[in-house]
């Protein structure tokens, strides 16, 4: 099977939360309580998911992209704008800024695989609004670091949690240390309702501009809208009662699936340590999310001989979330000619992020518990592997490695 560690774990307790709704009819996430079989799955969701990870607002989304359009539309990002983003995401990080008139700036990865900070101020201009970092395969960015240039440039930021629901990062679930987090739900991802998302933040009007957003430009759980008194144009970004139900029972097992994979990856690890030429990418804080191993070899050939016989490919060559891949920025042709983002001029090439690209030939992906061809992690373990499977595992990659 292939997804993340939540859809592994799917089961009767999301069954149980999906009967109440369909038993009770009630499918729209407004309602009254009692009323037309209400549940308030979302709501409820929305509340528990706040307190677990210590925002003071979650707004339930459809998906990571409509989380990313809500933070920032929130924060007034448009044209003539830009967003330093990592070359190293899912394209969803980029195009966002783009669909929102705005230009992403690429900036280079270090050894954790997440936005390399000693290489951020050079990318900021008078133009500059937003840095968005992203928790790449479940690591924590160095947000210390990020958060003193964000303050020292007056800048917003917006964390990209999408595959790093639930970590932390000194001891703060990441999304709530930038000024808004956006989060994945989809099946590949921590916990999943197959596809959905939220955002969070503590910040009274961007949570009152994200909910806008995410909703036609209705004042949160549309709460005191008047004809007249809108004061953003939105979208329909809502999350159903049926993906609430599931989103619910999944965040009640997200910290049981933490720990289980920590516990499963560090077995993992511990047999690979010491091993000719190769080591493991940097882990920024503890509480990553440990969904996946990434093995960092010393030379590109290296890394290139272990896929051969392992039957993997390195990073850089295994799908869609490196920047070489994308079409969407490298050919304008996607875009009209009048699209601020190819007025702007703003130009993108192939091999335009040399650390960025000398890494990703170095790195390989061994999954834990998140399963995805698409970012090199289709072989390893999963969150059901025993100790006697995730030992098998290693001995069959320290052979690999010592042949
Ligand atoms: C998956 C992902 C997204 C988008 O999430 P969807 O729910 O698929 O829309 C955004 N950013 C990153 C880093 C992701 O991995």
């Amino acid at each position: 099977m292939a997804g993340g560690p939540g859809a592994y774990v799917f089961g009767a307790e999301e069954k149980k939360e999906l009967m109440d709704v369909i038993e009770a009819g009630g499918l729209f996430r407004y309602g009254t309580p009692g009323v037309d079989g209400f549940q308030a799955k979302v709501v409820t969701f929305e509340k528990e998911m706040a307190e677990r990870l210590g925002h003071k607002h979650v707004v339930a989304t459809s998906s990571g992209t409509g989380s990313l359009l809500c933070c920032l539309a929130a924060l007034g990002i448009g044209e003539g704008d830009e967003v330093i983003v990592p070359g190293y995401t899912f394209i969803a990080s980029i195009s966002t800024i783009i669909l929102m008139n705005a230009i992403p700036v690429l900036a280079e990865i270090d050894e954790s695989l997440t936005i390399d900070p000693t290489k951020l101020e050079a990318l900021i201009t008078p133009r500059t609004k937003a840095i968005m970092p992203v928790h790449m395969l479940g690591n924590p960015c160095d947000m210390d670091a990020i958060m003193a240039i964000a303050k020292k440039h007056g800048l917003a930021v917006i964390e990209d949690c999408c595959q790093a629901v639930g970590a932390s990062y000194k001891g703060r679930r990441l999304g709530t240390i930038g000024d808004m987090g956006a989060y994945s739900l989809n099946v590949f991802k921590t916990i999943t309702t197959g596809d959905g998302g939220f955002v969070g933040c503590s910040d009274e009007l961007l949570y009152e501009r994200a909910f806008g957003f995410h909703d036609q430009g209705h004042k949160p759980c549309r709460m005191g809208v008047e004809v007249g008194n809108r004061s953003l144009v939105g979208m329909n970004l809502r999350m159903n009662e049926l993906s609430g139900a599931v989103a619910l029972a999944q965040c009640r097992k997200l910290d049981n699936i933490l720990e289980l994979l920590r516990v499963k990856k560090a077995r993992l690890k511990n047999q690979l340590q010491g091993l000719p030429g190769v080591g493991f990418r940097t882990i920024n804080d503890p509480g990553e999310c440990a969904t996946l191993l990434t093995l960092l070899f010393d030379t590109p050939e290296r890394a290139a001989r272990f896929c051969e016989k392992a039957g993997t490919a390195p990073i850089a060559k295994s799908g869609w979330h490196v920047y070489n891949n994308m079409e969407q920025i490298l050919d304008k042709k996607m875009w009209s000619e009048n699209h601020p983002f190819v007025k702007s001029g703003a130009h993108y090439e192939k091999h335009m992020l040399p650390q960025t690209d000398d890494i990703l030939l170095r790195a390989v992906n061994i999954s834990v518990g998140v399963v995805d061809k698409g970012l090199g992690s289709g072989t390893g373990i999963n969150i059901h592997s025993t100790d006697a499977e995730i030992d098998a595992v290693a001995e069959n990659i320290r052979n690999i490695l010592n042949s």
